[in-house]
């Protein structure tokens, strides 16, 4: 099929109104020419936005709820700082995570801490603040039973983490029969622990598994109590979906996809594409779980949890981040192709994790270009990597560029915070990582900047 320059697929971000003065004010460019690299800027009012638009969901379903924010999706300090000012925990799976958490402000006592076969100067710290350890299996249990027992500090605060019937090929979480003496096990050293209930975290986006779930939980809670343990919570993990990208840009995007549309017609599969855009995201999906009806159940999840006097536990990393954030890159080289450009910037995929995942992070980059006349029209081009990888692509899609792209321009790539940015990097080809620029709106006639306080 010869594929013309006007099928090019698009897929714009969202607008986004606090990202447009950053860009258009000159900050993008002030910034790369300061900082003489690539960086990431960080919107924590969006995180903030996120973090009360969730708890309003909770408030208006009559649920009570605590929102843990999963740390892993950004080592960014100023999230954590959000976090803790907001009145959320923080959901940690390291001891540099836990530290972090601690030291910018959050309570022990609002931190979960999670991950499988947790170091053990991990479990002691968690122990020693009072937080709650989301237990992995059985032996992970022992450990924390001893701690307890020997640390003399407080009872340790656990829940119990099971293996989804729907996932069974997990490798977290512990099965029925695990579960069972896991009980077992918390009732004989009911002294030295709290069994607050139990956790699971589901991969995928699907909000039916969710309420199934967490329903069946809810029973088992009721099940513990009669057994003498206290059993009040339920945590459902993260998974929140977002959405990059409008529905008719994605739903295009996936039926008119053509490996001519990507650098050396690379092809992907669909089903390794995160869902860039969902019919519910972000606090609308959490409204839309709790309106659901779990099988087998005439009422909805936020019902049947209410009923139950359960307390419900989220811990969003993704959708907390949603348009927390972008990253920008400089254009170093522009080369000629056979009906399109590669670009060259100034640092590597690693800033933009989803590319090591068989996949691509699809929403389009923005181009900035330097000169402010630039010509319009269809300039197609792919972006490559500062490095000597020939897999080291930031987009093997031909972006349909508005500008012809010129070495000085700037390329931002949007929405990145939540997981893009800075869960892969590394110093490769002993690169400098792109240091974080934080946006405070502190006065509104223009973004004031600083850097962000994560210890390293
Ligand atoms: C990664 C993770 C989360 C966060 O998931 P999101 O999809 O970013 O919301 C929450 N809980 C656990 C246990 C996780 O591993």
């Amino acid at each position: 099929m010869e594929v013309t320059t006007t099928s090019w697929p698009a897929l714009p971000a969202l607008p986004d109104p606090a990202t447009t003065p950053v860009v258009v004010g000159g900050l993008a460019a002030e910034l790369a020419y300061a900082l003489d690299g690539p960086f990431h800027f960080l919107l924590p009012d969006a995180f903030t936005a996120n973090l009360a638009a969730m708890r309003e969901v909770l408030t208006v379903a009559g649920v009570d709820g605590f929102i843990y924010y999963a740390k892993k999706a950004n080592k960014a300090a100023v999230f954590v700082e959000r976090a803790a000012t907001g009145g959320a925990g923080i959901d940690v799976a390291s001891t540099a995570e836990l530290r972090e958490a601690l030291g910018h402000g959050v309570r022990g006592e609002h931190l979960m801490v999670t991950g499988p076969a947790k170091n053990p100067d991990l479990l002691r710290l968690a122990v020693t603040h009072g937080a709650t350890i989301a237990v992995d299996a059985l032996d992970e249990l022992d450990r924390v039973i001893s701690l307890a027992l020997t640390g003399r500090v407080r009872p340790a605060r656990v829940l119990l983490r099971v293996l989804p019937g729907a996932q069974p090929h997990s490798r977290f979480g512990m099965s029925e029969s695990e579960l069972a003496t896991a009980l077992e096990r918390c009732l004989q050293a009911r002294d030295a622990i709290r069994m607050e209930g139990f956790s699971f975290h589901l991969s995928g986006y699907a909000l039916q598994p969710r309420a199934d779930l967490a329903a069946r939980l809810a029973d088992q809670c009721l099940k513990a109590r009669v057994m003498g343990l206290e059993a009040g919570r339920i945590s459902i993990g993260g998974g929140l979906p977002i959405s990059y990208t409008d529905a008719d840009s994605w739903h295009t995007f996936l039926e008119t996809q053509h490996p001519a549309h990507f650098h050396a017609r690379k092809t992907f599969q669909p089903r390794d594409f995160y869902p860039y855009h969902s019919p519910v995201a972000g606090p609308e999906a959490l409204a839309a779980l709790l309106a659901t009806c779990p099988e087998g159940s005439e009422a909805a999840l936020a019902e049947v949890i209410r009923d139950a006097g359960i307390q419900l536990l989220l811990e969003p990393g993704r959708a907390l981040l949603d348009q927390a954030g972008a990253t920008v890159f400089r254009i170093q080289g522009v080369k000629d192709r056979d009906g399109y450009q590669i670009l060259t910037v100034d640092g590597t995929s690693l800033s933009l994790s989803e590319q090591w995942f068989h996949s691509e992070y699809l929403p389009d980059p923005q181009l900035i270009p330097v000169d402010q006349d630039a010509a319009t029209g269809v300039f197609p081009a792919s972006v490559g990597a500062a490095t000597c990888l020939e897999s080291d692509m930031l987009t093997w899609r031909k972006i349909a560029f508005p500008h012809p792209p010129r070495v000085g321009d700037l390329l931002l790539y949007p929405n990145t915070a939540g997981y893009q940015m800075d869960s892969n990097e590394s110093p490769f080809h002993d690169l400098p990582l792109p240091p974080k620029v934080v946006i405070d709106r502190i006065d509104q006639v223009r973004p004031r900047w600083r850097l962000d306080r994560h210890f390293t």
